[in-house]
């Protein structure tokens, strides 16, 4: 049976990326050897390297003055990286879920954090609107996607200062205007390729601004230097990111994906609207994730919830199960997920309603 793959992270990517990614651990490039067994100096993969950034600049319209990196910790190393590089002695913070409220726990090891607004009096269910952000502040961090609730920033906050955004579940998934953000970091592990190399977009002039002593491992000015390739980096895990910023390009870039993932969400969230036995948990259709659509079931329903997973499951969808602090259901749908998929979901919602 055909599986649908709606897992949060690791999820989904494109049959391309694996298919490319499964030949080069075997022969990577022609080298006779695999991807995992070569040099990250050997000529075949600085290629790669210069690519993959060559790429994310392309396909974001990454203006001149940016730097574009491939660092490993993952977004939650970025969490504590960016205050160290960027806060002299306040920023801002939209805390908007558990990513937010991580990312707000580091930046107040490095001085004065203003959180802006929070939606944590609803369980995170909604985007704040309508916030102050202090002229005094280096940046205003924002999480684009909220992975585990559901919610999303489709457009950045019209604010005064610059912007630095964890992006790491709707990178790629539609265009953005960079020249707006200090700094993006996304893992990779969602819109990107499997864990363990996480994309860093830098603007230059924002660095090297604070007092404070950074580790050399920590700063991204070294990085910067050195092309990404300070350390070892994570050759496997940038390989298949190069694979899919291919397939990206080749199927129209982030301004198609746009175009496809507003279809699919709409095809879901229709449904959840529409079908009795099921709410969505993002009420206003404006906050609504493309990327993580969460739902629950009705109240006079509550009792269906394992029904319901067992039935989904019985026909091929995997990882629906909602995070532990929601509860209910949590669809995934990336870039690499297929409109069928999400109509196979949606056929499974109406053939249980059917049945009850
Ligand atoms: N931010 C967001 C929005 C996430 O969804 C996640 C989970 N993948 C993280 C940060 C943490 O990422 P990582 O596991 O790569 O540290």
């Amino acid at each position: 049976m055909k599986k649908h793959n709606f897992y949060a992270g690791p999820s989904i990517l494109p049959e391309f990326t694996k298919e490319k990614t499964a030949e080069a651990v075997i022969n990577f490039a022609g080298t006779g050897l695999s991807v995992m067994e070569v040099s990250h100096r050997s000529k075949e993969f600085v290629a790669v390297m210069d690519e993959a950034m060559a790429l994310v600049k392309e396909l974001l319209h990454v203006p001149e003055g940016y730097s574009v990196l491939f660092l490993q910790g993952g977004a939650s190393l970025q969490f504590l990286m960016v205050p160290y590089n960027l806060m002299g002695k306040k920023a801002a913070y939209l805390n908007t879920g558990a990513w937010s409220s991580k990312a707000i726990k580091e930046a107040k090891l490095f001085g004065e954090v203003v959180e802006v607004a929070s939606s944590k009096d609803a369980n995170f269910n909604y985007i704040p609107k309508g916030f102050d952000v202090p002229d005094d502040v280096d940046y205003l961090h924002i999480t684009s996607n909220n992975t585990i609730f559901g919610t999303e920033l489709l457009k950045e906050p019209e604010v005064n200062v610059p912007l630095v955004a964890d992006m790491s579940s709707d990178i790629f998934s539609h265009p953005i205007d960079v020249a707006k953000y200090n700094l993006i970091y996304a893992g990779a592990q969602k819109n990107l390729g499997p864990s363990g190399a996480t994309l860093v977009i830098v603007k230059d002039d924002a660095l090297g601004k604070v007092e404070r002593q950074i580790p050399t491992m920590l700063n991204y000015q070294t990085h910067i230097n050195a092309g990404s390739m300070f350390n070892t980096p994570a050759t496997l895990p940038v390989f298949a990111s190069l694979q899919t910023l291919r397939w990206l390009k080749e199927n129209g870039g982030v301004e198609a994906m746009e175009k496809v993932n507003i279809e699919k969400a709409n095809i879901l969230y229709s449904e959840l609207d529409r079908n009795k036995l099921f709410v969505p948990t993002v009420a206003n259709p404006e906050d609504r994730s493309r990327m993580n659509v969460t739902f629950v079931m009705a109240p006079d329903y509550a009792e269906l919830e394992k029904d319901f997973l067992d039935f989904a499951t019985s026909k091929g969808m995997v990882g629906i199960k909602g995070h532990r602090s929601v509860g209910g259901f949590r669809a995934s749908i990336y870039n690499a997920m297929p409109v069928e998929s999400v109509k196979a979901l949606v056929e499974a919602m109406q053939d249980f309603e059917k049945n009850k």
